[in-house]
């Protein structure tokens, strides 16, 4: 068609160029006839229709706002053109021509590069304009970053400037957002509110993905509030800084939690990966008081990082983040070494204590290797499997409950026992104990500190020792912090007592002075 168009344009031009013209003259007023002038009107009236065609053809492969305003320009100019034809004085023709002008400068050109030329989109430039303008005016917004991967390469016949044309047109069309093309195939939109922001989301989500999902996936990054960050180049920085978060997702709420959270979390992961590297990794003990023997007869191992500056980090900042990334299966191991280190190097026996209860992460248990792991350890510093307890908790998966009881299995054919920890929590219920091979119930803190509280919680535990005992289970009840609590659950038949009352979690050391001094009398 290129062609085609080519050749029909010299061919007027010569056209135009070598028929005779005639003029006539009459004062002020100039009249051309003749052949040549047919021939400028034919070939502008081809020029225009097959302009319209091509417009009209392209849909789908130019913007709908190009296309808007090429048919605008043309068919204003048809219209003068046949209005002229009938009232010659009225002159149209040259103010269409001259609006026309205007059009295609205002809509389609730019000296600000603010379109895009390819596309008619707002440009990553005018995105720029646009966020400082609004930064600085201290206006809020909410924006939807979204771009698509394509699927199969080979299978798309469609360009992808088509592809992002068709995206980017349906983008426009959605109520109160700006669209920009900030990349190839990535598109932010600005909104003035969250909910535009939200509702057109659900646009998205269920009609955009329908007509484009398997053939692209589409990604969203949603930000209900610009305040999230401070200002433009931040927020210019949240796509790459999320994308490792989107991994298997759709989208991803990038929220004042997010942002802080995604900081936070990086920054413990190097903490825990320095500590491992470093020997900051430390074990706490705290001992655990035998009601019918009166003495300390076992110990929980706790886990405690020493930071640079020496100040002490609790589990709970660096545990739940070991178990995300992994770092939870060397860090475990460390701890499983330092308890043995304990055992082999001090003969706690002779102090009372007969076993190290320690405690073993859901994600520890799925690994198939553990017990193969653990075993190897123990064989390693030659300690007795009898001398270990391992603290477990529920799984809510089936597969992890398999491995765990695999785990579990051979641990305990070598001679390993198990205590089932946090009971009362809802990661520790009835149901699961029933059928876990454990020998020890651990009551949680606040399962403990609820007898105190509740007439209802006062049946429950009543109701829960008794059926421990029968089942011929033992109980700690953990988090006893006063004299009253502990004679509670000494007079309720709780066999062993953890808690503030007796000592807190404390380094190696002082802790084989504390039973060295208790467990003397
Ligand atoms: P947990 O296994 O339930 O450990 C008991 C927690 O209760 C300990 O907190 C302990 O210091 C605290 N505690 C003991 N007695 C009292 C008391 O009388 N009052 C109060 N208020 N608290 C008491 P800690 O050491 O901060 O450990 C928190 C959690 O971190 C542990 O809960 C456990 O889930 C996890 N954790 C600790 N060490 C390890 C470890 O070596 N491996 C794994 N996987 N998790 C660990
Ligand atoms: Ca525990
Ligand atoms: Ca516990």
């Amino acid at each position: 068609m290129k062609r085609v168009y080519f050749i029909t344009a010299m061919v007027g031009l010569v056209c135009i160029a070598v028929l005779p013209i005639h003029y006539y003259i009459n004062g002020m007023t100039v009249y051309s006839y003749g052949p040549s002038t047919i021939a400028t009107y034919l070939f502008t009236l081809i020029f225009i229709i097959s302009t319209i065609i091509e417009a009209v053809r392209s849909h789908g492969l130019a913007s709908k706002r190009r296309r808007r305003t090429i048919l605008l320009w043309q068919g204003t100019w048809l219209l003068a053109a046949l209005i002229q034809l009938f009232f010659p004085n009225l002159l149209l023709v040259g103010i269409a021509a001259a609006f026309g002008m205007v059009l295609i400068y205002a809509e389609l050109e730019n000296p600000h590069e603010g379109v895009d030329r390819m596309t008619g989109q707002y440009t990553a430039n005018a995105l720029i304009d646009y966020l400082n303008y609004l930064y600085n005016a201290g206006k809020t917004f909410a924006a939807i970053d979204l771009w698509f991967i394509r699927q199969n390469r080979d299978k798309i016949v469609k360009s992808d400037t088509h592809l992002a044309t068709q995206i980017a047109d349906y983008l426009n069309g959605l109520a109160g957002g700006i669209v920009f093309r900030v990349s190839g195939d990535q598109f932010a939109i600005i909104f003035q509110t969250s909910l535009e922001m939200e509702a057109a989301y659900e646009c998205i989500d269920s009609e955009l993905r329908n007509r484009f999902e398997p053939m692209i996936d589409i990604k969203c990054m949603l930000v209900a509030d610009s305040r999230v960050v401070n200002n433009v180049n931040e927020f210019l920085h949240i796509h790459n800084y999320f994308l490792p978060e989107l991994e298997g997702k759709k989208y991803l709420m990038v929220d004042q939690a997010a942002v802080k959270g995604i900081s936070e979390y990086a920054k413990t992961r190097e903490m825990i990966e320095s500590a491992i590297s470093d020997d900051r990794v430390e074990v706490f003990f705290q001992p655990i008081y035998d009601v019918k023997e009166n003495k300390f007869s076992s110990a929980e191992a706790l886990v405690r990082i020493r930071d640079k500056e020496g100040n002490i980090i609790p589990p709970g900042r660096f545990i739940p983040i070991a178990e995300e990334t992994g770092q939870i299966i060397p860090l475990g191991e460390e701890i499983f070494r330092q308890v043995c280190d304990l055992r082999k190097k001090e003969d706690i026996t002779l102090l009372g204590v007969r076993y190290i209860e320690v405690n073993l992460s859901v994600v520890q248990f799925d690994q198939e290797s553990l017990a193969s792991d653990f075993i190897a350890i123990m064989k390693e510093y030659q300690i007795p499997p009898s001398k270990i307890n391992l603290e477990i908790t529920e799984t809510a998966s089936t597969n992890a409950k398999r491995i765990l009881m695999l785990n579990m299995t051979s641990l305990i054919d070598y001679g390993v026992r198990f205590s089932l920890d946090d009971f009362g929590t809802g990661r520790s219920n009835l149901d699961y104990f029933v059928d876990m091979p454990v020998d020890i119930i651990k009551f949680d803190n606040g399962f403990t500190w609820a007898y105190f509280k509740s007439q209802k919680a006062r049946c429950v535990m009543e109701s829960v020792v008794s059926m421990v005992k029968r089942m011929g289970l033992q109980i700690v009840s953990e988090g006893v912090e006063t004299k009253e609590q502990l004679e509670t659950m000494c007079s309720l038949g709780v066999d062993y007592i953890q808690g503030y009352y007796f000592s807190k979690p404390i380094p190696r050391e002082e802790f084989l002075e504390f039973v060295r001094i208790k467990n003397a009398g």
